[in-house]
C-alpha cells in the first residue's frame, strides 16, 4: 500500500504514530525555517509540516512542490500548536521524514478549492479537476447515496433490476430522438432510448411483476439549465397494480430517501387533481411551499368601466403578504416584468391593502374603497398586504399569474430550499390538442390508460377523458411521473387511432407491442423519477449539472472530451450515412 491511513482519518489520538499518507498537494505555506502543505485525498486534508531543524535537505525538497503535485510521506503524528477545529484532522500534523513525488503536475488552470476562480467553461473543460473540488465531489457522493438507498427500498420489495437495450427503436417520449447508422443494415438506424418504456412494459408480460431499473435516457431536446441530453432515471414498473397501489408504493420511496439521505419525515403526500392545480396555481407542478392561492374576481370587476376588466375572460388576483409598503420603483419594476416577453402579460394591476384600512390602487379612477375592499376580501388580504392582479384568456393569465406568484413567492422568501413540499398530482388529461393542427397527442404517452368510465369518450370528446396517469412534485418541481397502462390489444389500437396513426404506421412503429398483447398481458403501470434531479433537490441546488460526473453544457457539448466532433470520411461511408 502507497499509504497507512487516508487524508481524513488521522486525529489527536494518533500521535505519536509513524504514518505512510500519499495525495495531492492542496497547499504549501513557505516561512523561513518552515514549510506546511495541506496534502488532500478523497477523505479530507492533513497537514505535513517541513521543519529545518528535523531536515534541512527535505524543506529544500519541498519547496520544489507545486500545486497538484502528487507525493507519498512517511512522518510521524504530532500534535499541532495551531489548531483548526473545523476539520477533523485539525489538531494534528505529520513531522515529514521522507518525502517521495509520485508525480508532478502543470499549474491547475484554476484553484481547486470549495470556492473556485474557474467559470464554467474552463471547469467543464478540466471536470476531472474540478472533481477535486470537495463541494462537487460531495455532490456525487450524495448521488451514490440516493441510489444505494433507492435499490435499498425497490430491493425490500421484491423489485428486480434488468437492463433494457441502448441500441433500440423510437420510443415515444414526445422529444426527438438521437440516431445512431447501423454498418450492417445500410439505410438503417437505431434510436437511443428516450426512456424503456416499452421494454418495461414487455417485461410485464413476461411476468417479471416488479422491475426497475437506474437507467441512462437520451432526449435531443433544446437544453436548459436542469436538462441534460442524457440524464437518469429511476424507471419501474409493475404488474396487477392500480393507481393507488403505485402511489402507495413511491410515496414510501420518498419518505424513504428523505429520512435516509436527509434525515427528514417528509409525511404523507396530499394528491391534488390536475384540474386543481391549474386552478388554483396555474401550473401543473405547483410550489406548495406557500400558499398565495389564485382567486377568480372576474364578476367583482364587471360593469365599472374599467374596459380592460370589462373585455377580460378572467380577472385574477393574488394576495402578496406584507408588500403593501412596495415602492413606487418598485411596483413599476414588477409591472416590468410581468410585461417581458417570457411572461406576456398586458400590464398589471395592484391595490395596496394600507394599516389604516384605506385601499391605494393603480385603478382608484374606475373603483371605489368598496370595490377595492370587497376584492381584497375574497382574496384573503389584509392590511400590509398587496393584491396584484392580471387579467385576459383564461388559460393565458392562469399561465402568467402562476410566473408571477413564484417570483412573489420567491421575492418575500417562501421558496427555501431547505424546506421540501412534496405531493402527488392526479388525474391529467389522457389528451391534449395541438392548437394550430387540431391533431390530438397523449400528453403523457400513447400507452396510458383512460379512467375506464372515460373509455366511451374515445368516440365522443377525446378532450374530456381523463388519464390513470399522475406526476410527483417537489418544491414546484416535476421529479417523477408515470400511468396505468393500456394491457387490451384493441384499446391500444383504438388509442393509436384517436393520435392519428393508420394502422399500418402504428404496426410498424409498435408492432411488437401489440404482438405481445396478445400472449397474456397483464394489468400493469409504473412511473419514473429523474434521477438527477432528486439528487440536485436534495443538494440544494437548481441546476442538475453539478451532480453528473461529466455533464454536457447547454449547447449539448462535453467541453472535455470535445464532442460531438466530426468523424472522417471512411467511416462515413462504411457508416453508408455519406451525403457526397
Ligand atoms: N416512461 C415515462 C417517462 O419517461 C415514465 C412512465 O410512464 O413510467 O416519463
Amino acid at each position: 500500500m502507497l499509504r497507512s491511513h487516508h487524508c481524513g482519518a488521522l486525529d489527536i489520538k494518533n500521535v505519536n504514530e509513524k504514518v505512510v499518507l500519499s495525495g495531492w498537494v492542496a497547499k504549501r505555506r513557505d516561512f523561513g525555517s518552515l514549510t506546511f502543505i495541506d496534502l488532500r485525498d478523497r477523505y479530507g486534508i492533513t497537514q505535513l509540516s517541513f521543519n529545518e531543524e528535523y531536515s534541512k535537505e527535505l524543506l529544500i525538497q519541498s519547496r520544489e512542490l507545486g500545486r497538484e503535485f502528487v507525493i507519498q510521506i512517511e512522518g510521524t503524528v504530532a500534535e499541532r500548536s495551531n489548531k483548526n477545529l473545523k476539520i477533523k484532522t485539525g489538531e494534528i500534523e505529520i513531522i515529514v521524514e521522507k518525502l517521495t513525488i509520485l508525480n508532478s503536475s502543470l499549474t491547475p488552470p484554476f484553484t481547486i478549492d470549495d470556492e473556485t476562480d474557474g467559470g464554467d467553461d474552463i471547469r467543464m473543460q478540466y471536470r476531472y479537476l474540478d472533481l477535486r473540488r470537495e463541494p462537487v465531489r460531495n455532490n456525487l457522493i450524495l448521488r451514490h447515496q440516493v441510489a444505494k438507498h433507492v435499490r435499498q427500498y425497490l430491493d425490500c420489495l421484491d423489485f428486480i433490476e434488468v437492463e433494457t437495450p441502448v441500441l433500440i427503436k423510437s420510443t415515444p417520449e414526445g422529444a426527438r430522438d438521437f440516431v445512431v447508422p447501423s454498418r450492417m443494415n445500410q439505410g438503417q438506424f437505431y434510436a437511443l432510448p428516450q426512456s424503456p418504456q416499452t421494454f418495461k412494459q414487455l417485461l410485464m408480460v413476461s411476468g417479471f411483476d416488479k422491475y426497475y431499473q437506474i437507467v441512462k435516457c437520451f432526449r435531443d431536446e433544446d437544453l436548459r439549465a436542469d436538462r441534460q441530453p442524457e440524464f437518469t432515471q429511476i424507471d419501474c414498473e409493475l404488474s396487477f397494480v392500480e393507481q393507488e397501489d403505485i402511489l402507495n408504493i413511491f410515496e414510501g420511496m420518498v419518505q424513504h430517501l428523505f429520512k435516509e439521505v436527509k434525515g427528514i419525515d417528509i409525511g404523507t403526500l396530499p394528491r391534488m387533481t390536475f384540474e386543481d392545480a391549474m386552478k388554483w396555481y396555474g401550473n401543473d407542478k405547483p410550489d406548495i411551499r406557500f400558499e398565495m392561492k389564485f382567486n377568480y374576481i372576474t364578476e367583482l370587476t364587471r360593469g365599472k368601466n374599467f374596459p380592460v376588466f370589462d373585455a377580460a375572460e378572467t380577472v385574477l388576483a393574488i394576495s402578496a403578504k406584507g408588500c403593501a409598503t412596495y415602492t413606487r420603483k418598485q411596483l413599476d419594476e414588477l409591472t416590468e416584468w410581468v410585461k417581458r416577453p417570457q411572461i406576456g402579460a398586458k400590464g398589471l394591476v395592484y391595490v395596496m391593502c394600507n394599516e389604516d384600512g384605506s385601499y391605494k390602487s393603480s385603478v382608484d379612477k374606475f373603483y371605489t374603497q368598496e370595490d377595492l375592499k370587497a376584492w381584497a376580501n375574497t382574496s384573503q388580504a389584509e392590511a400590509g398586504d398587496l393584491l396584484l392582479l392580471l387579467c385576459g384568456d383564461t388559460k393565458k393569465v392562469q399561465k402568467q399569474m402562476s410566473e408571477l406568484r413564484l417570483e412573489m413567492g420567491e421575492r418575500i422568501g417562501y421558496r427555501d430550499k431547505n424546506n421540501y413540499k412534496a405531493l402527488w398530482v392526479i388525474d391529467f388529461p389522457l389528451l391534449e390538442q395541438d392548437e394550430e393542427t387540431g391533431k390530438w397527442h397523449a400528453m403523457h404517452h400513447p400507452f396510458t390508460s383512460p379512467k375506464p368510465s372515460d373509455i366511451p369518450l374515445l368516440d365522443t370528446n377525446p378532450g374530456a377523458i381523463k388519464a390513470n396517469a399522475y406526476d410527483l412534485v417537489i418544491n414546484g418541481v416535476e421529479i417523477g411521473g408515470g400511468s396505468i397502462r393500456i394491457h387490451n390489444k384493441e384499446l391500444q389500437a383504438k388509442m393509436f387511432e384517436v393520435l392519428g396513426f393508420s394502422d399500418d404506421e402504428a404496426r410498424y412503429q409498435f408492432g411488437f407491442l401489440m404482438n405481445a398483447f396478445e400472449y397474456g398481458a397483464p394489468p400493469h403501470g409504473g412511473i419514473a423519477l429523474g434521477f438527477d434531479r432528486l439528487c440536485s433537490m436534495f443538494g440544494g441546488a437548481d441546476s442538475i449539472r453539478d451532480f453528473i460526473a461529466f455533464p454536457k453544457n447547454n449547447q449539448g457539448r462535453d467541453m472535455m472530451i470535445d464532442a460531438p466532433s466530426t468523424i472522417d470520411d471512411k467511416q462515413l461511408t462504411e457508416l453508408g450515412v455519406r451525403v457526397s
